[in-house]
């Protein structure tokens, strides 16, 4: 059998990451089988070296470049492996692309994933930060993790009770240089009924004529309200919403609530309450704001783009100004969602 992976040293990554940031690999493997992940990692020319597991590179920031193995998953199945008529589960690859997912599942009669239509990105990442939009996290999906564990050196199958998933968090988000997700399973009830209150989803329905969609037509609508709404990278460079929306006490959210009447606070569980990072951006005036190349979106204020020819340091600094000014007038700090490659935020 031909070796199921390639090796390209001192590779370029400005086409493998959405925010075009120019940085360079050691070493880029590609792997078309999970199998070959151990004869990858003990490689006599790889194993003293950091890993960095990369899909489509759209929640990463290379602030420098990555002095280590970036390894890419690009097995690529999906199947249903258990049906019993009302619920199924599927195992799907970690190198298969979500969207690709989300269409497969919805052509199957599985819904649930509509609402996360057209997030970029392969299927692996999608537990890493517990992805969400519209009302729903894949948490509410996934039964299952499977993965290989750097630090015992073997493949493991993890619960969804044992991923700790939250917020756009995980243990593989918390623990980034120990797992390799290999594959994830997600159970579908075929019963389900779309999730229709997230602000927007409703409206563009209703203006597309569907009082009483289908998931698919909830798809199509989440999709319409996306390209909308975000820039698309192919046309400019950027990795989505580049800030996790704040999660502060209730009491301290209403104090800012009460001294920002339009500020928008939702609950978030427990005692606290989930506050609009983009408006707080917006408030401290860098919507559409640009430094060099280096900008915040004019469609949105969460989103940091790459005008041309940006440095991820670049990227980085304004950043990392933003933060400041939202913490100096709010007294709020910002955390970055996507993970920062090579600096500290
Ligand atoms: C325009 C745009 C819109 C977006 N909208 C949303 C949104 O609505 N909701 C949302 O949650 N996110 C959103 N994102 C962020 C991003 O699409 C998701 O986080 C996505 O899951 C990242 O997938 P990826 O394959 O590109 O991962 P990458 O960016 O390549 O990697 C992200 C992180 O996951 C790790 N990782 C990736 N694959 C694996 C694996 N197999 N095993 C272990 N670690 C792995 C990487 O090391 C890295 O730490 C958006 C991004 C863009 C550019």
């Amino acid at each position: 059998m031909a070796e199921a992976f390639t090796l390209l040293f001192d590779a370029p990554l400005g086409s493998l990451n959405t925010l075009r940031v120019n940085a360079t690999a050691s070493c880029l493997a590609t792997a078309s089988d999970p199998d070959v992940l151990p004869a990858i990692l003990s490689h006599e020319r790889l194993r003293e070296f950091p890993v960095l597991v990369l899909g489509e590179g759209s929640n990463l920031l290379f602030a420098a470049d990555f002095h280590g193995l970036v390894l890419r998953p690009a097995w690529r199945s999906v199947r249903i492996s258990e049906d019993d008529g009302r619920t199924a589960i599927v195992r799907a690859a970690a190198g298969y692309g979500w969207d690709a997912l989300v269409d497969w599942t919805l052509a199957h009669g599985l819904p649930g994933l509509e609402n996360l239509a057209l997030i970029p990105g392969l299927v692996g990442a999608a537990p890493i930060q517990n992805i969400g939009a519209y009302g729903v996290e894949a948490s509410e999906f996934i039964t299952a993790v499977e993965a290989w564990d750097r630090a015992w050196c073997g493949f493991v199958r993890l619960d969804a009770a044992d991923c700790g998933f939250g917020y756009r968090d995980s243990i593989f988000k918390r623990e980034p240089d120990r797992w390799i997700v290999t594959n994830v399973e997600f159970r579908f009830d075929r019963q389900r009924r779309p999730a229709l209150d997230y602000a927007g989803v409703r409206e563009e329905l209703a203006a597309l004529g569907n009082t009483d969609p289908g998931p698919t037509q909830v798809a199509s609508a989440v999709r319409r309200l996306r390209r909308r709404k975000l820039p698309d990278p192919a046309s400019i460079g950027n990795a989505g919403s580049f800030f996790k929306n704040p999660v502060l006490a209730n009491e301290r959210a209403a104090e800012l609530k009460a001294a920002n009447p339009s500020l928008p606070v939702y609950a978030a569980g427990e005692g606290s309450s989930k506050l609009s990072a983009a408006w707080l951006i917006e408030a401290c005036g860098w919507r559409g704001r640009r430094e060099g190349d280096a900008g915040i979106s004019a469609q949105h204020a969460l989103v940091l783009v790459n005008h041309g020819r940006a440095t991820g340091a670049e990227l980085l600094i304004l950043a990392r100004r933003v933060a400041a000014s939202v913490d100096a007038r709010f007294g709020v700090r910002l955390e970055p969602e996507p993970r920062i490659v090579g600096a500290e935020f």
